[in-house]
């Protein structure tokens, strides 16, 4: 039975890496998730063959439960809540990892008989696992709104808490370590490391959750390999780890986009206002805005000879992707060149643009990477920039006191002239005002994306 348990888990293995191989690109993404869906079926069909494997109605109700929550939640979730999708399932994650630990506690009398190692490991888990789930719950209720998205601090209390409530969290761990059998030091860790989750990602803005969601995500990983190394499960360390390792990479390249660093996003308190708030640096305010209607801006797109669309989180708000399909439909029937410049933290998740955009079939072709678009405006006759804001905005070149200053941006500028399509001057994630709205090529067309696109859609149907 071993022998065949073996095997399959290298299946599973083998799923799982060729699966994320097709995360790679949006055309592979959905057979990638299949593929690596069906390699975790193969890997708990092999735990269950597992000698000793008992309890089956027990496991059959978890199985059940698991599904009828998991596959409706999973099918209705609106792309822009997916973020908080994630955080729910990668925080139950974290929350098993943290109750097997307890049960090995209980199973092995404080890990009496068992290897230093293993006790190791199983603590390292339930901190780590705790701490993912109550993070991951945090970051949750914040994008739910169900909880303040400004970031809640304790002002100078804040970081002496959370020294106090590590070191409760470690001593618990040490005194089992040591031989403490107690089963309350093993609930006094689990406690104090949910404690940690909560006042680590409370005082964190609502906006910078994506990426705290990574990095908690990656916890999970790190924590079920953890627990993997303990119970001498091949499968938990190898798909742990895989999602441990995948998780840093992803939160490192996010930071990077963005030109932040991990512990500044962790120390919290930016941009926990909101999208739709009002510009806060001066600057932009006072010069004139020219603003368009959507008959001179058909117009201007139907005279262009290459038109780039730039999205951006607004897009994804209005839905407009489609519209925006039907709008590049018309002018490519015209000759017209569509392209679109996808920054990589357009939006608020990785890839969300290009989730969006493939959602409306746009060919993937046409959707271009930063440097290719930035090496390109100068040739665009228009730039259509369709719900984006921090993600063109100058200051994150020009001026070294702005909080983007150093992200790497798209120069719609470069182009002949640029329309933007958003409802107010209103800022975006970052909170501050945008240069580009009141530059001289720029004209703003204000309203709901998705209805000024269809207005310009009606509008290029009569032309
Ligand atoms: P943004 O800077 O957040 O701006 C979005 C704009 O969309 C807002 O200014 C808003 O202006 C407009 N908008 C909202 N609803 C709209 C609607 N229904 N119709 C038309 N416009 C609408 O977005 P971005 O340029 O995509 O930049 C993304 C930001 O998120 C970056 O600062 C990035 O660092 C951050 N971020 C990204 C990720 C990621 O993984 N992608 C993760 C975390 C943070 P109005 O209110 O005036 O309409």
């Amino acid at each position: 039975m071993n022998t065949l348990v073996s095997v399959l888990y290298i299946v599973a293995f083998v799923l799982f890496i060729y699966g994320l191989m097709g995360m790679t690109g949006p055309r592979t993404a959905v057979r990638g998730n299949w593929i690596a869906a069906a390699g975790m079926a193969v890997a708990v069909v092999a735990t269950l063959l597992l000698p000793g494997m008992g309890n089956w109605p027990l496991i059959a109700l978890g199985l059940g439960i698991g599904a009828v929550i998991g596959v409706p939640a999973a099918r209705r979730v609106k792309m822009t809540a997916m973020p908080q999708m994630v955080a729910l399932f990668n925080g139950v994650g974290g929350g098993a990892v943290a109750l097997i630990a307890w049960v090995e506690f209980r199973v092995t009398t404080g890990y009496e008989a068992e290897p230093r190692y293993v006790a190791i490991a199983s603590l390292f888990a339930a901190i780590v696992g705790s701490v993912s789930f109550w993070g991951s719950g945090i970051a949750f209720g914040k994008l739910q709104e169900i909880l303040p998205g400004r970031p809640v601090t304790l002002g100078r209390l804040q970081q002496p808490l959370n020294i106090v409530v590590l070191t409760a969290a470690v001593v618990c761990a040490v005194i089992i370590a040591s031989g403490g059998r107690s089963e309350l030091l093993i609930i006094g860790v689990l406690v104090a490391a949910g404690l940690i989750g909560v006042m680590v990602v409370l005082p964190i803005g609502g906006a910078d959750m994506p990426v705290v969601i990574s990095l908690l995500n990656a916890f999970t990983g790190l924590s079920a390999a953890a627990m993997g190394l303990a119970l001498d499960n091949t499968a938990l360390i190898v798909a742990g780890m895989i999602v441990g390792a995948s998780g840093s990479i992803l939160t490192n390249l996010m930071a990077q986009a963005m030109n932040r660093s991990i512990p500044a996003i962790l120390a919290g308190g930016f941009g926990g206002g909101g999208d739709a708030g009002a510009a806060t640096v001066s600057g932009a305010g006072d010069r004139p805005v020219r603003s368009t209607s959507t008959a001179d801006a058909a117009i201007q797109l139907a005279y262009a000879g290459r038109v780039m669309v730039v999205p951006g989180y607004g897009l994804a708000v209005a839905q407009a992707q489609h519209a925006v399909r039907e709008m590049a439909d018309l002018l490519e029937a015209k000759g017209i060149d569509v392209a679109y410049a996808v920054h990589p933290v357009a939006g608020r998740m990785p890839g969300h643009m290009n989730v969006l955009l493939a959602e409306a079939d746009v060919p993937y072709e046409a959707l271009k990477e930063m440097d290719e678009s930035n090496s390109a405006f100068p040739q665009v006759d228009v730039s259509l920039v369709i719900g984006a804001n921090d993600v063109t905005n100058p200051a994150a070149q020009s001026d070294p006191s702005s909080p983007i200053y150093g992200m790497p941006i798209l120069h719609v500028t470069s182009s002949r002239s640029v329309i933007v399509l958003k409802r107010s001057m209103g800022s975006g994630f970052a909170g501050i005002d945008n240069a580009l709205f009141t530059d001289a090529k720029t004209a703003m067309l204000f309203g709901d994306a998705k209805e000024s696109v269809a207005g310009i859609v009606e509008e290029l149907k009569t032309l």
